[in-house]
């Protein structure tokens, strides 16, 4: 199939030691070769092996020099989009870019969508749709375990899983045709049983994969924090703490801190972002009762809930509030200033939630002796004692985050983990097929029920892989991606 040939500029447009003009498709070597002289002033590209780079000059049509460049050839089929490719290093700065690439353009190309190089290496077969969403994240990864687990899904983690899931269903549906085809020769006498067995499998399975999109696209794209607390309290110095800078005011007046401050803190593995709220206190105050209501919302869609306690005064009808706003949130309790006397103890604490709860609540209290075990603590309400006067357990509470956030992947160095919500869709879609397929093994329906479902769960997983996609869906993921990507 003819294409047509492609260009745009591939690296940032800002000033920079070199600009790369990628241009791919059909006429992509011809094109360029219009417009490259080598150090003879000759134009000699047609005359070039493929992934060889060479030195020369891009020049106008009148032979005026624009600039000087190293150029690389890669010829169909081995290149990122499978088709003829040229790619132009010359001076990065935005004008130098710009001008290069209307050279190549009035020599013939068009301008490039975003993401057209890589929708072409998709539909030309390259890499399935989930290795070209990899592309993207790994672009936006934030963090050491977006980075890492985009590369494990370019490298095919993810198409590896689903498509030896979607053999395991072809199987079954390709059997249950053939029996109700040939009965004679192929029998369903006990396949029930075998079917049911195997269902449940691809349940299980399913079901591990979307545990691991609950945590994955938050670690991928930050965890919401909501740092909440009576004022006073040091939430203001724990944000400062881990931000390392003086950006919110601390003071010694209660209610200072009225609206609300976000920053973005990189905790090795972890990104949070951090929202700072006012001071939780009952407040006739107008500006902080706005800013309760602030925190009370913002809580609503957290992922995680930073309550800070001051462990030198007692707790209070606020904290109640503060509890019964939290709720079922996984929360980690910061009992700060541990460096004064202690007033709030963990009996207290334990006190407070079973009251709110109405039933024995035990705070789980983590200390130094115990991080290297592995409680599951993503069903306790966990407490650490820190100081964010004198810079005390902070490390505790990066244990604690791997310890929550890495449940049930905690061996997730060797699994696929889910990051993208498309993906966790399609395997929601998947489950649900398959569930009505154990629905209908329950009630004894006959055979073809069963492949009705397994083929809506084939096709389901498909879209993750881009099988069962269409073209607006493609366009669609595609338009998100970068320019000259
Ligand atoms: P916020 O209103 O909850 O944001 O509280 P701030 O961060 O403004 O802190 C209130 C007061 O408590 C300030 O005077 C802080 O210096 C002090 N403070 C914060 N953390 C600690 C701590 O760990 N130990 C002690 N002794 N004082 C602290």
């Amino acid at each position: 199939m003819k294409t047509d040939t492609i260009a745009a500029i591939a690296t940032a447009l800002s000033d920079a030691g070199i600009g790369i003009i990628r241009v791919s498709g059909d006429e992509a070597i011809q094109i360029v070769h219009k417009i490259y002289q080598n150090k003879n002033n000759q134009y000699v590209l047609l005359d070039y092996q493929s992934h060889t780079i060479h030195y020369g000059f891009i020049v106008e049509k009148n032979g005026d020099l624009i600039d000087e460049v190293m150029v690389s050839v890669m010829k169909a089929p081995h290149s990122y989009t499978t088709e003829d490719t040229v790619e132009i290093n010359c001076h990065g700065g935005a004008l130098m870019m710009k001008k290069i690439l209307m050279t190549v353009i009035e020599a013939g190309a068009r301008l490039a969508q975003p993401g057209e190089f890589t929708k072409r290496a998709f539909l030309n077969g390259r890499m399935d749709l989930s290795r070209a969403e990899a592309v993207m994240d790994m672009i936006h990864a934030k963090n050491q375990f977006a980075l890492r687990s985009s590369i494990k899904q370019l490298r095919g983690s993810v198409f590896d899983k689903i498509k030896l899931l979607r053999k395991e269903i072809l199987y079954e549906i390709a059997f249950i045709e053939s029996a109700l085809d040939d009965p004679e020769h192929i029998s369903l006498d006990g396949y029930q049983k075998k079917l049911s067995d195997q269902v449940c499998n691809l349940v299980k399975e399913l079901e591990r994969l979307l545990d691991s999109a609950d945590n994955g696209k938050v670690l991928k794209e930050g965890i919401r924090t909501v740092i909440v607390g009576k004022p006073n309290v040091g939430k203001s110095s724990l944000l400062n703490l881990l931000v390392g800078q003086d950006r919110a005011i601390v003071t010694e007046v209660a209610g200072t801190t009225r609206d609300t401050l976000e920053e973005t803190v990189n905790l090795g593995e972890f990104t949070l972002h951090m929202i700072d709220t006012a001071g939780i206190r009952n407040t006739e105050d107008v500006v902080e009762k706005i800013g309760i209501e602030k925190t009370k919302i913002i809580s609503e869609d957290a992922d995680l809930i930073l309550y800070v306690m001051d462990s030198s005064i007692p707790l209070d009808e606020n904290d109640v509030d503060i509890v019964r706003m939290i709720k079922d949130k996984k929360t980690i309790i910061l009992l700060n200033k541990s460096d004064l006397d202690e007033v709030v103890d963990q009996s207290s604490v334990d006190a407070l939630f079973s009251d709110v709860f109405e039933k024995k609540c035990s705070v789980y209290e983590l200390s130094e002796t115990e991080t290297e075990q592995q409680e599951d603590v993503s069903e306790n309400i966990c407490m650490i004692r820190i100081s964010a006067k004198e810079n005390d357990g902070l490390d505790l509470l990066v244990d604690l985050l791997k310890k929550m956030f890495f449940h049930g992947l905690i061996s997730y160095e060797d699994e696929v983990c889910i990051t993208n919500s498309r993906h966790k869709e399609a395997l929601l879609e998947a489950l649900e097929s398959m569930k009505q397929v154990q629905i209908s093994l329950e009630n004894d329906m006959p055979e073809d029920f069963y492949s009705i479902d397994l083929m809506n769960a084939y096709a389901s997983l498909g879209k993750i892989i881009g099988e069962e996609v269409g073209d607006d869906l493609v366009n669609e993921i595609f338009s998100k991606f970068c320019m000259g990507k």
